[in-house]
């Protein structure tokens, strides 16, 4: 059994390092609409879809190559050039005009409006991911680029960098630097707000007075500004190394890569261990907030049961939302999905440790995700292609 930790301290780590190339790509495409067909070639930048919702980026192929099939949700480019598009000068205009190109070129301006506070979150969104680390100390450049990028069109009075304890955490331009404990899920963006304004926020729905952005967001904005090339790649964790890595790689390219190899019954885990997806299969690609890869080895993850809710109320205990994840995971169970809404379901950060904790190991983050999804369909005011409805997350082995 592999042992889990909360910990959010990254301690020392190596530098930033470019993955392997694959042969293949296969690109998400959870909420955009294609705008090429299969057997139209790609160079490495032209748009290949756009996003159907305000403040998504649009997608861009990674590699040159064929575009060999379209799905609903993804896109598989068969890689067989190095031949780039052109790229494209910024806007000398701030504020929206900036924000569409920025969109254009692929970045995720979702939230980035006019706000006198900006918070910059430096905080490991989850244990065993570093991404942050490497940025902050060898791209310093590139992230403030991005923040002078990000301030052109939030005008803010008041900036924030806001870091774990004990991680690297210098000063940043003329943000104020603070700390918060280096405990999983203080890197939770609503965990983050709360920390700086006192404000407890909903999910996806920070104040107005408020824009929160990761340092790989400014590195992501920084980089369009420096080559005037869209966005393509991610930044991931795997094992103790973080790699920049294009976006449709395959997770089971990567695992390969690592030297890992993956046995029947495993899981590959996209992100994080407590807020991860598992991937459909060894094709899935990354997407552009991948934060990293952990494989969960059949024996080693807990298993999660369809066990009936013992009321123990320990996951109430843990939960930073302070609701009640068992009254919600049976709402989920019996199909009573409004009923979920009178346990504030909206209210869940999805940080996944009320299912750490449950003594009967229901899969509670499964059932609240799932619960979420079919009340967006209810409502019929959210496109739901855009929640992932993957079942499983990865909660990785045992308590410490
Ligand atoms: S995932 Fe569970 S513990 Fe976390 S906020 Fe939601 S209900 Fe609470
Ligand atoms: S920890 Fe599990 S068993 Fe206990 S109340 Fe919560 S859901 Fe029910």
């Amino acid at each position: 059994m592999t042992t889990f930790s909360f910990s959010l301290q990254t301690g020392e780590t190596g530098p930033l390092e470019k993955g392997s190339e694959p042969d293949r790509l296969r690109i998400p495409i959870p909420c955009h609409t294609p705008i090429l067909s299969e057997g139209d070639q790609v160079l490495v930048g032209t748009k290949i879809a756009i996003a159907n919702h305000d403040g998504s980026g649009d997608m861009h192929a990674p590699m040159a190559g064929i575009i060999q099939d379209i799905l609903p949700y993804s896109m598989l480019i068969k890689v067989n050039g190095k031949d780039r598009a052109k790229t494209k000068k910024a806007p000398s205009a701030d504020g929206a005009p900036l924000k569409e190109w920025l969109r254009d070129m692929g970045a995720q301006v979702k939230n980035i409006d006019k706000a006198p506070i900006l918070i910059i979150n430096a905080v490991p969104p989850e244990p065993g991911i570093s991404i942050y680390d490497p940025l902050l100390r060898d791209y310093r450049k590139t992230l403030e680029l991005g923040l002078e990028t990000v301030q052109r069109i939030v005008k803010p009075s008041k900036m924030f960098l806001v870091a774990a304890k004990g991680n690297r955490a210098n000063a940043f331009a003329n943000c104020t630097v603070m700390h918060v404990a280096p405990t999983y899920p203080n890197g939770i963006d609503e965990m983050v707000i709360k920390a700086v304004t006192g404000q407890e926020v909903l999910p996806d729905a920070p104040p107005d007075d408020t824009v929160i952005l990761s340092v790989s967001d400014l590195y992501f904005i920084g980089r369009i500004m420096e080559t005037g090339r869209p966005l393509t790649e991610t930044i991931m964790t795997i094992g103790n190394r973080n790699y920049l890595i294009r976006v449709g790689t395959p997770v089971g390219f990567l695992a390969e890569q690592a030297g890992a190899t993956v046995q029947p019954g495993d899981r590959i885990v996209m992100g994080g261990p407590m807020r991860g997806l598992t991937a459909i299969n060894l094709e899935q690609g990354v997407g552009k907030d991948t934060t990293g890869l952990q494989i969960l080895r059949k024996d080693e993850s807990l298993k999660t049961t369809d066990n009936f809710c013992l009321g123990c109320g320990e996951c109430e205990r843990h939960c930073p939302a302070r609701i009640m994840p068992g009254m919600i995971s049976r709402c989920a169970e019996f199909k009573q999905f409004k009923r979920a809404e009178d346990f504030h379901i909206h209210s869940c950060i999805e940080c996944g440790i009320c299912g750490y904790w449950c003594k009967a190991q229901r899969p509670l983050l499964q059932y609240i995700r799932l619960a979420k999804y079919e009340l967006a369909l209810l409502r019929k005011d959210e496109t739901p292609s855009d929640m992932i409805v993957q079942a499983e997350t990865g909660q990785a082995g045992e308590k410490e």
